[in-house]
């Protein structure tokens, strides 16, 4: 149904919501100052034994319980005028006492999050998932929802626009006005957007896609952001429909909060929520590609790859999503990781980076990912099923205790890569594989007939079939196992030179730093180093290494007089305490991975972009 070119409210009729009265939804705002939203949710046939209304405790796409119904204040209930009780039966849930209907829910959010996963508002904007402001109606979850954007009163809003790809009802395009979803599902899946954005639109294999910034950004070159991004988007939808190039959605917005020093994602069907420092955005008059304006293509691009994978191709786990309670899959190293791999992979691609700079991306990948020992103690398949509690929890140990499932997932795709190609000569590789997964289970997710998730143990034998190839043993190493990657080898297979350039005669302390106001404060302790033998932990303060200052810096130009092997005095404040320890100094084991091109004309050009 989404494939549908001529419908012009998308998905909103279906046999399940005909001719039954829709959920709707009124949101505005009176006061901006205090950051709340309004919401008024109406009802007209609620459940004879009292209906419930719920908030979702996490937003697909952030594995982490966030409990949004705690930014709800004042909430009310009312029936043809009249009062309706309502009780609280769990943090999350509200039940109305038994009323005819319609029944109206007034209440307030409070909206000062500032990240792409909750909501936000003040003078200068108004940002929100629906997971965060619009009470699920348990049992009316399938019924047409309808959302009445009205415009806040206040005067700073005289000039706002509303950016979404919610489907308009009765709007025009980027004008406040009611919006449709055809349930739920579908409703929280579209951030909406408001304020005096900048606006640009360029088509991609047809489709249209807007690019929404906010936030001050003196001197954007947003044509140059526009042909950038055009040529990701349309490489990614010719790489998952080489025939049709049709792509999955209508249209699609990817929206950006711009601030001063921020970075983050989060993929929608058909839009992306995305906060960026201002200094990553082109500048006119300036060509050159920075390493922030990579990054934010980068974000951009593994968002967009994230339209087909997991949110279309999805885990059986998030098949429908439990919007109340953790969701387990053992498989993020997959949606999250292969995600991961492609999208700075689709830079190449595309054209918008060389074979260096993508070498570049990949050798500082390998470098985080051997970093932290907790890669020899978590698989990525633990790494997965654990994020809730983990990977999206992560405190000053987590070097020593987990591995990243995007990372370490990202190296597993290459690996994989290599090894189909390898193995099949070049008839086989996991753009096959992803091409399979996305006819299988991702073309006719959200079509009337609906699809189903990928089952926690079905990648193996896909693979398998598709490639031909046996693949038992890469998995109990590398996604159930924890060994490291045979890079070096399979990168040497296409003319790529692997090495590691570690400095055994630099001294370090084995520690991760921070600069936090001119001091130099440990955040992380690495398992084994010099630091964790001399008893340094997260938290402590360098002062002075053998009674010579350090600065905020950190100590690298003090250690520069040492070798490794010579002891040194170190004292730190731990709390409101000065320390004294004895550091016996080791070599800095920080590995320098650099990859490079070792052939002419190089294979690995022509391995990465077919
Ligand atoms: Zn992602």
């Amino acid at each position: 149904m989404l494939h549908s070119p001529a419908r012009v409210v998308p998905a909103v009729v279906s046999a399940a919501n005909l001719g039954v009265a829709p959920v709707s939804y009124r949101i505005s705002s009176s006061d901006l100052g205090g950051h709340l939203f309004t919401v008024a949710l109406t009802v007209v046939s609620p459940d004879p034994d009292g209906q419930s209304f719920a908030l979702p405790a996490w937003i697909p796409g952030s594995y982490m319980i966030r409990e949004f119904a705690r930014h709800i204040v004042r909430l009310r209930a009312e029936s043809g005028g009249k009062k309706i009780s309502f009780k609280k039966t769990d943090k999350h849930t509200w039940q109305a006492a038994p009323c005819a209907g319609p029944l109206t829910v007034h209440y307030e959010v409070y909206a000062w999050d500032l990240s792409v996963r909750a909501a936000h508002l003040d003078r200068s904007h108004g940002f929100f998932n629906s997971s965060s402001v619009f009470l699920r109606v348990l049992g009316q979850e399938q019924q047409l929802h309808e959302v009445d954007i009205v415009r806040p009163g206040d005067a700073a809003c005289a000039g706002w626009r509303v950016a979404t790809a919610l489907p308009e009802r009765n709007a025009k395009r980027y004008g406040f006005g009611t919006y449709a979803a055809s349930g739920y599902d579908e409703l929280i899946d579209h951030p909406v957007e408001m304020g005096e954005f900048v606006l640009s639109t360029f088509t991609a294999h047809g489709v249209p896609h807007d690019i929404v910034i906010s936030g001050r950004t003196p001197n954007l070159d947003l044509p140059r952001l526009a042909q950038d991004l055009k040529k990701i988007c349309e490489a990614q939808i010719a790489f998952f429909e080489p025939r049709s190039k049709r792509a999955p959605m209508q249209r699609y917005v990817f929206m950006t909060f711009v601030v001063g020093n921020g970075y983050g994602g989060l993929e929608h069907r058909a839009s992306t929520a995305l906060i960026c420092a201002r200094s990553d955005l082109p500048v006119i008059g300036k060509a050159e590609m920075t390493d922030g304006y990579r990054t934010y293509l980068g974000l951009c691009s593994h968002e967009y790859f994230h339209t087909w994978n997991v949110k279309r191709i999805k885990p059986a786990a998030f098949a429908p999503y439990d919007l109340q309670n953790e969701n387990y899959t053992s498989l993020l190293w997959l949606f999250e990781g292969f995600t991961s791999y492609y999208d700075d992979l689709f830079l190449l691609r595309s054209g918008v980076i060389d074979i260096s700079a993508y070498l570049s991306l990949l050798g500082k990948t390998v470098n985080g990912v051997l970093r932290g020992s907790g890669r020899k103690k978590q698989s990525v398949a633990e790494s997965s099923f654990d994020t809730w509690g983990k990977y999206y929890r992560q405190d000053e140990n987590a070097p020593n205790a987990i591995v990243s499932y995007y990372t370490k997932g990202s190296l597993i795709a290459l690996a994989l890569d290599l090894t189909l190609r390898a193995e099949t000569g070049g008839r086989s590789s996991l753009d096959s594989v992803m091409q399979v997964l996305w006819q299988r289970y991702g073309r006719e997710f959200y079509s009337p007939a609906g699809g189903r998730g990928l089952g926690e143990n079905e990648i193996e034998a896909l693979i398998e079939e598709v490639s031909g190839c046996r693949m038992k043993r890469f998995f109990d190493r590398y996604v159930r196992g924890t060994e490291d990657l045979p890079l070096d080898s399979l990168l040497a297979q296409v003319g790529i030179a692997y090495s590691d350039t570690r400095k055994i005669a630099v001294p370090g302390l084995g520690v991760r730093l921070s600069n936090d106001h001119g001091e130099s404060r440990v955040a992380s302790v690495y398992e084994g180093g010099a630091g964790h033998r001399a008893g340094l932990s997260a938290d402590d303060r360098l002062v002075a290494l053998d009674g010579l200052r350090i600065p905020g810096s950190g100590p690298d130009g003090l250690l520069e007089r040492y070798r490794p092997g010579d002891s040194v005095t170190l004292h730190v404040f731990r709390r409101d305490e000065l320390l004294e320890l004895r550091v016996r100094l080791r070599a800095d084991d920080a590995p320098q991975v650099k990859l490079s091109l070792a052939e002419k004309p190089p294979a690995a050009a022509n391995i990465f972009l077919r």
